[in-house]
């Protein structure tokens, strides 16, 4: 028999729990006051009491520790095998997992050892009558799917920036219950050689309360510098259009969009990017748009909050000169 409680995978960057996994844990807690269960935030790997302490300040009942030698480092098939081995044992309703990378790769493997039903790429949760349901963005975000899983346990992916974290005014001496995986317990078919961490000192797009993000109408690769000292004087996350990632001007993990990162940032400034629907899929949520085009007929400027019609060389350097001043 299934149980009411709903479970969260936490990840963790450096001992502290992602910022993804904290919005999860406000999922967990708006989820379980409808299923009259507890929020267990599911560790494989190691935490830190600190990093325990976190999760029960944001919203954990219950932290669990699924621990082994092969999961301290990410193998998304060792982490789901054990995720699942837990789910099938304990039985919990509902299992959520971030649509980060990690979460991504491990929640179809999780759902797929349960035979269980899997809610991707989830904007919006909730729970009633037993049934998990979630909203879904199709068609690059132009249409709003809601979508039911009818069977338990449930898993959902959710979108960074669906769930606002809680204040942290939970119980910091949560509960830490360790279990410590047979050796041999996971296939280990991977083994993870090294990890490295890049370190760039800048803002990560999923993180950023502004955004500053260039597509093709800057023209030329070296002009990308221009969106990179905007976003330098506003303290911004640098982002581009697919058009820009493909054409090689900057890497993949600056792309916002269908096929890139979902953001809601507090301003979205993008400059000489048209609007195709693949990349409004991904920044459309954003609370202020502020678009930079030549062209009065741009799409980008049906949904811009504030449009300005101008060259984005011209346009970008005065934007950049007059914060500067302030
Ligand atoms: P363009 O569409 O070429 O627009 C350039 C704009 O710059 C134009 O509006 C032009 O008027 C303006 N401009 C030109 N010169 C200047 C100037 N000097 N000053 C000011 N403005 C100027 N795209 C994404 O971005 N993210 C995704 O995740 C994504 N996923 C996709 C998935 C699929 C399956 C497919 C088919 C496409 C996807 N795309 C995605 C691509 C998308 O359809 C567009 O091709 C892309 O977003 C266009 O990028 P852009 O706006 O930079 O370029």
């Amino acid at each position: 028999m299934v149980g009411r409680d709903i479970w969260i995978w936490a990840e963790f960057c450096r001992n502290e729990p992602s910022p993804l996994t904290l919005e999860l844990l406000a999922a967990g807690r708006f989820l379980a006051d409808r299923s009259g269960g507890r929020v267990t935030a599911v560790v494989t790997g190691e935490v830190s009491s600190d990093g325990a302490a976190t999760l029960g300040l944001y919203g954990a009942d219950h932290v669990l520790v699924l621990s082994h030698p092969a999961l301290a480092r990410f193998s998304d098939e060792d982490h789901a095998h054990a995720l699942a081995a837990a789910v099938k044992t304990r039985k919990p309703a509902v299992l959520l997992l971030g649509a980060s990378i990690a979460g991504k790769s491990v929640a179809p493997r999780v759902a797929a050892k349960l035979g269980a039903g899997l809610l991707a790429e989830c904007t919006a949760i909730d729970w009633t009558a037993e049934t998990l349901r979630g909203v879904v963005p199709l068609y690059g975000g132009t249409v709003l799917a809601t979508k039911e899983v009818v069977a338990l346990p449930a898993l959902a992916v959710m979108r960074a920036k669906s769930f606002t974290p809680l204040s942290p005014d939970g119980n910091p001496d949560v509960t830490v219950e360790e279990v410590r995986l047979a050796p041999g317990g996971l296939p280990e078919r991977v083994k993870v050689i090294e990890v490295a961490v890049e370190e760039t000192g800048e803002v990560r797009l999923e993180d950023a309360d502004v955004i500053v993000s260039g597509g093709r109408g800057l023209g030329r690769s070296e002009h990308y510098k221009l969106v990179r000292e905007l976003a330098e004087v506003l303290g911004a996350a640098c982002g581009a259009s697919r058009a820009i990632v493909d054409a090689g001007w900057v890497p993949y993990k600056h792309q916002v969009g269908q096929t890139g990162k979902s953001v809601k940032p507090k301003v979205y400034i993008a400059c000489g990017i048209s609007g195709a629907v693949q990349h409004l899929a991904g920044m459309r949520n954003s609370d202020i748009i502020v678009a930079i085009n030549n062209d009065v007929e741009a799409p980008i400027f049906q949904l811009a909050t504030y449009g300005i019609v101008g060259d984005v060389l011209e346009v970008l350097p005065a934007l950049t000169a007059a914060f500067r001043k302030r």
